[in-house]
């Protein structure tokens, strides 16, 4: 049975859409059969992985229209174990239209019940939110992969989010776990990440993964030319930090 992991913080630009292409193209390296969907209206992990705007319709839009499948709107990748659900290239007036679907929390979680059996990993790029189609994620995940960009203020963010998983437990998604804290956009040996990183790690002692993503320039070069960066530069910096946290999140589950 595949797991179902959001990737997730109520903050923008910390690395969310960098750890879904990355970690799933990782992943699938290593024959790990992998789902990407992506739950963000801004369709960035689309472009991150090289997909136009047309090559984006069908997509997630369309399945809660309830016009096509997924099996229709799954597309295939540059790598054998690794599919993509695209979140459609969206008009103001279908991304508010997307917005009120949200209203329906359960809207994930019935379609990805069957898919659990054909995947070993689904992974969800949400938005930079706790509401509407974030927690649509949140409702239909097996656990949350937190990205905390180093030497940022994420605290207030993560303690929203773990507030928000609280609730969740209570009323909607008893199951929900967390995957773990990840630091991203490390500089090692600059004293505000050396500052901020010991915060974060006295107050989520024992949630932060032991992998660390770097700083570096390789992972956005890689996004820009729409490929995951093993496909661009295996030997970065970034590419070896995104296999080790592969590695970690197989261990932790039982799949290496
Ligand atoms: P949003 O909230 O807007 O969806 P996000 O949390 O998904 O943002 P990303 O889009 O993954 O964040 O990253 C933000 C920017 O930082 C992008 O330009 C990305 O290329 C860059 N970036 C991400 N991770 C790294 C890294 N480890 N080193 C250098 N740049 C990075
Ligand atoms: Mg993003």
């Amino acid at each position: 049975m595949g797991k179902v992991i959001s990737i997730a913080l109520p903050k923008g630009g910390v690395g969310k859409t960098t750890t879904v292409v990355n970690l799933a193209a990782s992943l699938a390296v290593a024959e790990k059969r992998v789902l990407i969907i992506d739950l963000d209206p801004s369709g960035s992990a689309g472009i991150a992985l090289g997909f136009s705007e047309d090559e984006r319709m069908p997509g997630i839009f369309d399945i809660f229209s309830y016009t096509h499948s997924v099996e229709q709107c799954t597309r295939s990748t540059e790598l054998d174990y690794l599919h993509f659900l695209p979140m459609n290239f969206l008009s103001p007036v279908a991304e508010e239209r997307l917005h009120r679907m949200s209203n329906n929390k359960m809207l994930l979680y019935h379609l990805l019940l069957p898919m659990k059996e054909r995947y070993d990993y689904i992974l969800i790029d949400c938005p930079p939110y706790a509401i509407g189609l974030a927690n649509v994620a949140l409702v239909a995940s097996d656990s949350v992969l937190i990205p905390a960009k180093s030497g940022h203020l994420t605290v207030e963010a993560i303690d929203k989010l773990y507030e928000h998983l609280d609730w969740l437990r209570r009323f909607t998604n008893r199951h929900v776990q967390t995957e773990g804290i990840l630091l991203t956009m490390h500089e090692p040996n600059t004293k505000v990440d050396t500052l901020i990183d010991g915060d974060l790690r006295e107050q989520f002692n024992g949630k932060i993964l032991n992998t660390v993503i770097p700083k570096n320039s390789t992972l956005s070069e890689s996004s820009y030319h729409g490929k995951p960066v093993i496909l661009y530069n295996a030997n970065a910096k970034g590419a070896i930090a995104y296999l080790a946290l592969a590695n970690e999140i197989m261990n932790k589950n039982g799949t290496s």
